[in-house]
């Protein structure tokens, strides 16, 4: 018996203890189990059950229910959290690659497990004793012992698994690199053959597991070199493979992709689409490349990675924060402009947060550029800049960010005194 003492919050005690107190089985499953056998904390807990959904919504006062595959999300009072509770089920078909054409409710954890994508991910935690936290692995895959030796392997046959959800790949990959695993072999050709079949998954699910890895605080980059060398970064970012080669003078050397992969891991973890921005900021160079420089790359970049967040199904007002970023990100100050100057480029930009982003994307930039101790004089002095003059009030029309030129164009204007009529 493979036996497991855990700390459960009151919550989550409360919840299996409803379960089973009504007749019904319940078990830890999935991220949370693979925590606590890592001896990690987890942050949200799953339960899998042989109660069917309505018991399940029944026997909480609080509850949600996500989606029809059975997954009630209950709210919990005597600890203010929520926890997934997913009725066993089986899942059979898979003719799209994507999402199973049946799904039957299950009898027992076993073949719960069974349906589920890697060994680690494939363990569930049943209480021989609830209130003490004393309880044994369900583990028909050995996932404990691949975590240990690790190891990520499909469960059962990999060509299979893969082929019934192509979203595994992603996640594959994800998981290789968060929780510093080796790909097993049999799995790891199995995702190099089956990667070209990522194309067929939704921008939806796509953009989704982009963010988790995104999210993960640390380095990104080694899970996205692992997507290039099996032949899924070309599917679902392809103006981002095609940086491969786009050679650039930079200090720290490597080409265009190296550079944009170091860019997204010198932004925060808990702004995932800025890390994201980081990564697309430079896909405008590989159209543009031509005699060491990549004139106008940050318009066509904007352009390439509008169109990439649209097929990606992020909300507008991502897309927009994104492609603004994109459009401004090179900053060619220099000392000699004047307060003036300094105005219209915070007209340009926007203050208050796109300012903020910004300049944290040119710092990420310069880090990627030249080492994370590299100092962008230039930027730093126009940041200083934009910050007292952001302080203090417009006094003269020259001091607007806005010139003439600007209203002619915004609002459809012939010059005349009516433009500076309007500016006064
Ligand atoms: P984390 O939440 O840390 O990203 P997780 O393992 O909890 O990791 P979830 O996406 O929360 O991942 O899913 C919970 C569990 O559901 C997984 O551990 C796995 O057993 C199963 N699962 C999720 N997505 C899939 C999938 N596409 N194919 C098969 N099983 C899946
Ligand atoms: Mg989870």
């Amino acid at each position: 018996m493979d036996d497991l003492t855990i700390d459960l919050p009151t919550g989550v005690r409360h919840a299996l203890g409803t379960l089973t107190g009504a007749g019904h089985e319940a078990a830890l499953v999935g991220g949370c189990v693979r925590d606590l056998v890592r001896g990690l904390q987890p942050g949200d807990w799953d339960l899998t059950t042989s109660a069917p959904p309505e018991a399940v919504a029944a026997l909480f006062p609080d509850t949600t229910w996500t989606n029809i595959f059975g997954t009630v999300t209950v709210r919990l009072e005597d600890d203010p959290m929520e926890v997934e509770v997913t009725t066993y089920r089986s899942e059979s078909g898979y003719t799209d690659g994507r999402r199973p054409d049946q799904v039957t409710w299950g009898t027992d954890v076993a073949e719960d497990l069974q349906r589920r994508d890697f060994t680690i991910n494939a363990m569930a935690w049943v209480a021989d004793d609830l209130a003490a936290g004393r309880g044994h692995l369900v583990d028909p895959y050995g996932g404990r012992q691949d975590l240990a030796a690790g190891l990520l392997r499909a469960v059962g046959d990999p060509d299979r698994r893969f082929t019934e959800d192509a979203l595994r790949l992603l996640r594959g990959a994800r998981f290789a690199t968060t929780l510093g695993l080796r790909i097993e072999p049999a799995t790891e050709a199995a995702m190099n053959r089956l990667a070209p079949t990522v194309a067929r998954l939704s921008g939806e699910r796509i953009r989704d597991e982009l963010f988790r890895l995104l999210a993960w605080d640390g380095p990104t980059a080694p899970a996205f070199e692992q997507m290039e060398r099996f032949g899924i970064l070309g599917e679902i970012l392809p103006e981002l493979a095609a940086l491969r080669g786009v050679e650039q003078g930079k200090l720290l050397g490597g080409d265009a992709l190296d550079h944009s992969l170091r860019a997204a891991d010198a932004l925060p973890a808990n702004d995932p689409l800025l890390r994201l921005t980081g990564l697309l900021h430079d896909v405008g160079k590989a159209p543009t490349a031509s005699g060491g420089h990549f004139i106008g790359h940050e318009v066509v970049g904007a352009q390439l990675v509008e169109h990439r967040l649209e097929a990606l199904a992020l909300p507008r007002a991502d897309i927009t924060r994104a492609t603004h970023l994109v459009r401004h990100h090179m900053i060619l100050y220099g000392p000699e402009w004047t307060d003036a100057a300094v105005r219209r480029f915070i007209g340009r930009v926007g203050p208050g947060q796109p300012m903020a982003d910004l300049f944290a994307l040119r710092r990420a930039d310069t880090a990627a550029s030249a080492g994370p101790e590299a100092r962008d004089a230039a930027a730093a002095e126009l940041e200083a800049r934009v910050a007292a003059l952001q302080g203090s009030a417009v006094l003269t029309v020259g001091e607007l960010a806005v010139n003439g030129s600007d209203l002619m164009r915004e609002l459809n204007l012939a010059p005349g005194p009516e433009v500076g009529r309007l500016l006064d």
